[in-house]
């Protein structure tokens, strides 16, 4: 997983919101941004974008919490809800999924990230918050050989919130799923 928190910094931010807004809400002109901040990778899964022959390799960009509307339609045109990821990573693995701790907190109203707050996700944002803080890097032995991947830290308690209580965790892309 890699840090995405540098795309809110970045020079390009306020000119690539001002571009999108003149666009009528064409998400897709953030996706050269988040790409340089993710270093050409998905953030979430790591494999490198837009590669000839890797199929699920097209960059996307999803919109972490979905537009559906029974989900979040007031977050549709929300730059701080849009995270860059493999066409992989967003249509087959985390499609238009959002689990929460308690469904009954769920900020359908929510018209800002920040009215989401008194939610507890089960899916972690790297753009949100430092993946290192929360995980830690383990080598798994599998039928294929060994995966590094990101194990929740066991000093984050969990019963505290900011994701102790996260079950969905995403690893690197092993090799030969190329
Ligand atoms: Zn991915």
């Amino acid at each position: 997983m890699i840090d995405m928190q540098g795309v809110f910094s970045h020079t390009d931010y306020a000119d690539t919101v001002g571009q999108f807004k003149d666009s009528n809400c064409n998400w897709s002109v953030f996706k050269e941004l988040h790409k340089e901040v993710a270093n050409n990778k998905c953030p979430i899964c790591e494999v490198e974008l837009d590669m000839n022959g890797c199929i699920g390799s097209s960059a996307t960009i999803d919109h972490f919490r979905p537009q559906a509307e029974d989900m979040y339609p007031y977050l549709k045109c929300e730059p701080k809800n849009y995270i860059l990821m493999c066409s992989l990573c967003n249509t087959r693995y985390k499609e238009s999924k959002f689990p929460l701790v308690d469904e009954s907190k769920r900020a359908v109203t929510a018209t800002t990230i920040e009215e989401t707050h008194d939610e507890q996700p089960l899916l972690f944002n790297p753009a949100e918050k430092k993946p290192l803080d929360f995980f830690e890097l383990a080598f798994r032995q599998t039928e294929i050989g060994n995966i590094l991947e990101l194990k929740r830290k066991k000093s984050i308690s969990k019963d505290s919130y900011d994701y102790g209580n996260l079950s969905l965790v995403t690893g690197s892309r092993v090799a030969n799923q190329h």
